[in-house]
């Protein structure tokens, strides 16, 4: 029996906050918890500002930095150890420093952060979080033990968003992890991080400690994956936008998925793949409030399966936005009806690395939206060959999900309306229908939620 239990940077910011960790652990300990952790608290944004000093010559200040994080992972394993840091934990925490001031100094002499230094930077955060929390759990007389992420987390070479190797993190986790967990035990292994077959440490993108925790989740055929974080679950909208947001009880994966790949901070967006394949079922939860709501994301047929049927739902689960984007339209009279000529077009997206969202097609024009960062000049000076291009910048994709809206008649014209004199540029209704994505001007995003969200979800029209 195993349980994954991921922690993330908020939830281990200080002692007290491991601390409590800890007593969440232990009581999880017949479930044979294996505890993955973020960087405490602001760790890796703090890393990543190290890095970049020291690509701009900053040399000082890069060490700076590194001599205040190790400062706060030293306080906090003196309040965790307070009878004394072992010999042996102090000599590791100075390697680990050297390490990172090794890095930085590297950076700092060739001017050149590549991602695979990034990488070797950012893994820091995670490896110092885990070596703490691991001592104080064997100081705390439980028993278990720290497990390097990089020994199971196999990924591609894509430094800075690698691609896990589904297929060998199985066989690896099989092989060195599964061995060392079960009930009455707590391994502890680090988020984010994974290696390439040569052994060079590469990570999964900001937020990635999640996705570790499902595809470890899904390797040791973990019974569930839990995502400890600083809300009651996953809730109608992003609190930070609308605060009158509520905890849902229950998702769906495929709802889930579509509220984390359009913007939903609070799960990675590629985390709930690896539990669909496996079928474990997700749960995010607070980690001050143990006790209180949280939100449970599981296939259709278990919802079903279940002794207590799901309660009652809404035909709109959750609204998430993301922004800013481009979307580009391209127009031509002439080539639409040509068989073939969309596929040249993605063609160009697909040779210049470019990842397409949302797709809307008229009789003879196409629009489609890409990350705000993408190569727009190249793109467009490429485009030109098929078609009249229109490029729209500052746009943003406010994300209307849930499984029952295909199953409400006049709902969109309820979105409509609610949305008033906000006019969508483009709408698309993904293929499962239970995603309805409009593209806005970015400023008025944040005003399209609260519209949407006062709408459907505040008062009695909820
Ligand atoms: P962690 O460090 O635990 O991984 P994150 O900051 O990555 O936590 O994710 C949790 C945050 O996600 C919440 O504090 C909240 O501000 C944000 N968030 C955005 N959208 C949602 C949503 N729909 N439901 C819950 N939280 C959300
Ligand atoms: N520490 C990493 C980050 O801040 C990964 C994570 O917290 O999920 O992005
Ligand atoms: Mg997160």
């Amino acid at each position: 029996m195993v349980i994954v239990m991921k922690f993330g940077g908020s939830s281990v910011a200080d002692s007290t906050c491991m601390r409590h960790v800890l007593e969440l652990v232990r009581e999880a300990l017949p479930r044979g918890p294996l505890v993955v952790l973020s960087a405490m608290g602001k760790t890796t944004d703090a890393l990543f500002r190290a890095a970049r000093l020291a690509e701009r010559g900053h040399l000082e200040e890069a060490l700076a930095e590194s001599r205040a994080l190790y400062a706060k992972h030293r306080t906090a394993a003196e309040e965790l150890l307070p009878r004394g840091l072992p010999v042996d934990l102090v000599a590791l925490l100075e390697q680990q420093r050297e390490e990172l001031d090794l890095l930085l100094r590297g950076v700092a002499l060739l001017r050149e952060l590549s991602p695979r230094s990034m990488d070797a930077i950012a893994s820091q955060g995670e490896r110092l979080s885990t070596l703490l929390f691991s001592r104080y759990v064997a100081e705390a007389d439980v028993s278990g033990e720290l497990f390097d992420a990089r020994n199971a987390v196999r990924t591609d070479g894509a430094f800075g968003s690698a691609q896990p190797d589904l297929e060998e993190i199985r066989a690896l986790a099989s092989e060195h992890l599964k061995p060392l967990v079960g009930p009455g035990r707590c391994v502890v292994t680090q988020g984010y991080i994974g290696s390439t077959v040569q052994g060079f440490t590469t990570t999964l993108g900001r937020g990635g400690s999640d996705y570790s925790a499902s595809l470890l989740g899904a390797a040791l055929g973990a019974e569930e994956v839990q995502i400890w974080t600083d809300v009651e679950g996953v809730l109608t909208a992003d609190p930070r936008v609308i605060p009158a947001a509520q905890p849902i009880a229950e998702l769906s994966f495929a709802e889930a998925a579509e509220l984390a790949a359009f913007g939903a901070k609070v799960l990675h967006p590629a985390t709930i793949q690896p539990a669909i394949d496996a079928d474990i079922p997700v749960t995010v939860r607070h980690t001050m409030r143990p006790n209180g709501r949280f939100t449970l994301i599981r296939s259709q047929r278990a919802a079903e399966l279940a002794p207590k049927p799901a309660a009652p739902r809404r035909p709109i689960t959750a609204l998430a936005s993301r922004g800013p984007i481009t979307v580009l339209t391209l127009t031509s009279t002439r080539m639409f009806h040509q068989s073939g000529y969309l596929a040249r077009v993605f063609d160009v997206f697909g040779r210049m690395g470019v990842s397409v969202d949302l797709v809307a097609t008229a009789e003879v024009s196409v629009s489609c939206t890409i990350e705000a960062d993408a190569p727009i000049e190249a793109l467009v000076r490429e485009l030109s060959r098929f078609a009249t291009i229109e490029v729209a910048q500052q746009r943003a994709i406010v994300a209307v999900v849930g499984a029952r809206m295909k199953d409400t008649p006049g709902l969109v014209s309820r979105i409509f309306g609610a949305l008033g004199d906000i006019a969508p540029e483009l709408v698309s209704l993904g293929g499962n229908e239970i995603n309805l994505s409009l593209v806005v001007p970015k400023d008025a995003a944040a005003e399209a939620l609260r519209r949407l969200h006062r709408a459907f979800f505040e008062g009695s029209a909820a």
